[in-house]
């Protein structure tokens, strides 16, 4: 084999790799996100071995690796018992698999890049990552592939932490629990002994009573029988007052218990409330795109999930528009990523000004939003998109005194009656593509 045959060989096989690799680590970045109670120690394994092998440069071992990783992936919705929005995006990975695949490993993983950060909100790691490889230009792709799967070996971290501290709250709400039980036992027994105690001293009465008719029909000897019907009245007296002893000691002693456990159950609750506190939040900060403060892709996977069902039901309409601005790229390439960011923002506050409040705006990928339009119809919907595309258009972005010229490109399309989650999706998608291809800046609906 020549040197160049050689060299086209390693580049293919690479290529492949890196094919592979991109589609495979878009999906565990957003499964990870939702796979929250997924969590499993041979997934980390595996992303542990593919660091070695990067290190190493062993690529044919990569190979097996990514077979490896896609079975735990597998193994990640198997394991799920909600409804499974992963699922979804495996086959949306498979068939639609958007971005399309580049075989230049920078493009792969600035793509990847792009895609972790919308999933993964609020880590620098993903900008200083990018900023890398575009200084670079690509030439350390191995090292910041390293890197990007040691981001996603530090989110599993945390979603794992997340997890043994419920499992730690779960313990401490365990043994709470035991020890109110053990407390309402003995409030229980003591309850019991009182009753017990004062069916006692019940038949000691009935007792006395009795001895004392019986001396009464028996003795006629007035003095004795007075001293002796004196001697039974003084024990019933003394049984009565020990009982109301007794009485009052268990009465304070139930009181005791029952402050103990009021407590117990205050403490309990606020240590709940915190926990879930403190997830509701996490699970907010994912719900979030933090860039632009429009609904997540995770979001999105939800809601459509919901109003696909609510489509079943009650046949209830609705609409998805896919956005994608164009030429993107060369806001980034002429006035810079900041500024990129900035358009970013603009573009979702134009939109998110001009829907309804029960419409649903959503960051899914770099440069792409998708809205959701609730009991929707195309003719209703099409105006309102080209309300937002003439408005985006003419909205006169500035970055540092300069003009910015941004364009959206918009696919239009209803739901139907045989569409999944993903057909429709992908029917949106198409219906972009298409406006694209007829030049930008415009509107296509495919109904
Ligand atoms: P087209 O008109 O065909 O859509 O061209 P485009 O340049 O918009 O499309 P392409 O998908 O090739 O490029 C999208 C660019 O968006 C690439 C990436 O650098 C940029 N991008 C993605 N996410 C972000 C982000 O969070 N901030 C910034 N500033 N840029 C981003
Ligand atoms: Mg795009
Ligand atoms: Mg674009």
């Amino acid at each position: 084999m020549s040197d160049q045959e050689d060299w086209k060989q390693r580049y293919l096989t690479e290529s492949r790799d890196w094919e592979s690799a991109d589609k495979l680590l878009r999906r565990v970045a957003t499964r990870l996100a939702i796979a929250a109670e997924g969590y499993s120690p041979d997934l980390d394994a595996v992303l542990q071995r593919i660091q070695t092998h990067i290190r190493s440069g062993a690529s044919r071992d990569l190979e097996a690796d990514l077979g490896d990783l896609s079975r735990q992936i597998k193994g990640l919705d198997s394991g799920r018992s909600a409804p499974k929005p992963a699922e979804a995006i495996e086959t949306k990975a498979e068939e639609t698999s958007s971005p399309p695949v580049h075989s230049d490993a920078r493009e792969v993983l600035l793509t990847l890049i792009d895609e972790f950060a919308v999933t993964q909100p609020g880590s620098g790691a993903f900008e200083t990552l990018r900023e890398t490889l575009e200084r670079d230009k690509g030439s350390n792709w191995h090292r910041v592939l390293e890197r990007v799967i040691a981001e996603i070996r530090g989110l599993i971290q945390r979603i794992s932490s997340d997890k043994q501290e419920l499992q730690q709250l779960m313990q401490e709400v365990g043994e709470e629990l035991g020890g109110i039980s053990q407390v309402l036992g003995e409030e229980h027994s003591g309850l019991k002994e009182g009753r017990e105690q004062a069916l006692a001293l019940h038949d000691a009465m009935d007792a006395g009573v009795e001895q004392i008719q019986s001396r009464i029909a028996e003795e006629s000897d007035i003095t004795r029988l007075k001293a002796d019907v004196s001697q039974s009245l003084e024990s019933i007296r003394k049984g009565i007052s020990e009982f109301i002893e007794r009485d009052a000691e268990r009465f304070s002693l139930a009181e005791t218990r029952n402050e103990e456990l009021r407590s117990r159950i205050e403490k309990m609750e606020a240590e709940t409330e915190q926990l879930q506190e403190k997830l509701n939040r996490n699970r907010e900060k994912l719900m979030r795109d933090t860039l632009t403060g429009v609904h997540s892709r995770l979001a999105y996977d939800e809601m459509m999930a919901q109003e696909m069902s609510r489509f079943r039901r009650y046949k209830e309409t609705f609409c998805l528009v896919m956005l994608d601005i164009d030429f993107f790229k060369r806001v980034n390439d002429t006035f810079g990523h900041a500024a990129g960011d900035k358009a970013l923002q603009s573009v979702a506050s134009i939109v998110g000004d001009r829907i309804r409040e029960t419409d649903y705006l959503f960051r899914v990928g770099g440069e792409e939003f998708v809205l959701l339009l609730p009991r929707t119809e195309v003719s209703a919907a099409s105006p309102l998109v080209e309300v937002i595309r003439v408005a985006v258009g003419e909205s006169g972005f500035h970055y540092e005194n300069q003009p910015v010229t941004i364009t959206l490109s918009a696919g239009l399309t209803a739901v139907r009656d045989d569409d999944t989650p993903e057909t429709l999706f992908a029917r949106a998608d198409d219906a972009m593509y298409r406006a694209k291809k007829a030049g930008r800046n415009r509107l296509v609906t495919l109904e």
